[in-house]
């Protein structure tokens, strides 16, 4: 089989707008390599004309092909089915909004050369974005390195390229909660980092509002690190230490026969108990959802239509 040396996987939500300018700017990064490729575009559920468009580019082109999922699997899900469909021995993985440049690839593509397994891009700067969003993703990567035992680079998304050892190691971890830039660091390697400033979204909206973006950092913190369950246990020890000081207290009144009339105090800790006790069982249930996700064994997610890729694509057009 003639398989492509690189494959270029994006998920894609509605970004119908952006799917011209994105192949073409795409297409045109990858034949200046000078190697056989291939892309692979995965619509996870579209509603707008998204999967049309990479249909046709698919029919029009063999080295473009187009997967359609069953429904909106979300970003992680999406980008993993491309991984997994990619043929390419080097794949690479972006956005398909071009907030992650194609450019920035035959960049990346020279550091595999050099013999990295993963390169990501590292942004030094994210324009258009809110105080409130480079505020939080600075205190949460920040907090991801001190949490976790994997070094998780920070200010890196998941535009990243992968060699051949990296991508048959990605393939292999399959669970259900993905924070890929996580687990691709997870895997290893030599990895190098390739700075760049990430540009703001021209068309269309994110598709990632607060409510999302809490959920994967929740699914990254919780995938790496199990420092919220130990904090459970410290919590548990610094209220029993209390406790355990305020029964002198109680006591050495008691033997000196004074009575307080104790309704506040008994108020403040019954609530302070009960606030510390659910916030814990509340960590708990985070980790057994996950937990329980993971024993059903579901696929991960399913494709509903594949155009193109029939054959593998064909040696470089002659240019
Ligand atoms: N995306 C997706 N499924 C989703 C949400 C987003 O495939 O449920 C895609 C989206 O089309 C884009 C990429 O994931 O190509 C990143 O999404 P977005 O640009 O909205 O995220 P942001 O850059 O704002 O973090
Ligand atoms: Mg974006």
């Amino acid at each position: 089989m003639n398989r492509p040396e690189i494959s270029v996987a994006l998920p894609v939500f509605n970004e119908a707008d952006n799917l011209d300018e994105l192949n073409e700017r795409l297409t045109r990064v990858l034949t200046a390599t000078g190697r056989t490729w291939e892309i692979v575009y995965v619509d996870d559920g579209s509603a707008d004309a998204s999967f049309e468009k990479m249909a046709a580019f698919a029919r029009g082109d063999p080295r473009l092909r187009a997967l359609r999922f069953s429904r909106n699997f979300g970003h992680q899900m999406a980008l993993t089915a491309g991984v997994d469909a990619a043929r390419g021995r080097i794949v690479a993985v972006m956005d398909a909004d071009l907030q992650d440049p194609p450019e920035l690839l035959s960049e990346m593509l020279k550091k595999i050369d050099e013999g990295y397994e993963v390169v990501y891009a590292q942004r030094t700067k994210r324009e258009g974005e809110s105080a409130f969003k480079l505020w939080t993703a600075h205190v949460f990567y920040r907090l991801l390195q001190r949490w976790t035992n994997v070094e998780i680079p920070v200010d890196v998304g998941d535009f990243r390229l992968m060699g051949p050892r990296a991508v048959a190691a990605f393939r292999r971890l399959r669970e259900r909660h993905r924070f890929i830039r996580g687990m691709t660091a997870w895997v290893g390697f030599p990895q190098v980092g390739v700075p760049y400033v990430r540009p703001p979204r021209t068309r269309g909206e994110t598709k990632f509002p607060l409510r999302k973006m809490l959920r994967f950092a929740l699914d990254g913190l919780t995938s790496f690190s199990h420092v919220p369950l130990q904090l459970a246990t410290w919590l548990g020890f610094l209220v029993s230490a209390f406790a355990f000081l305020y029964i002198l207290v109680v006591l050495t009144l008691w033997i000196l026969k004074i009575n307080v009339p104790g309704w506040t105090t008994l108020m403040v800790f019954v609530l302070l108990l009960g606030g510390v006790q659910l916030t814990v069982i509340g960590v708990l249930g985070e980790y057994l959802g996950r937990i329980y996700d993971e024993v059903k064994g579901r696929p991960l997610y399913l494709v509903a239509e594949e155009v193109g890729g029939e054959e593998p694509g064909p040696d470089p057009a002659p240019v």
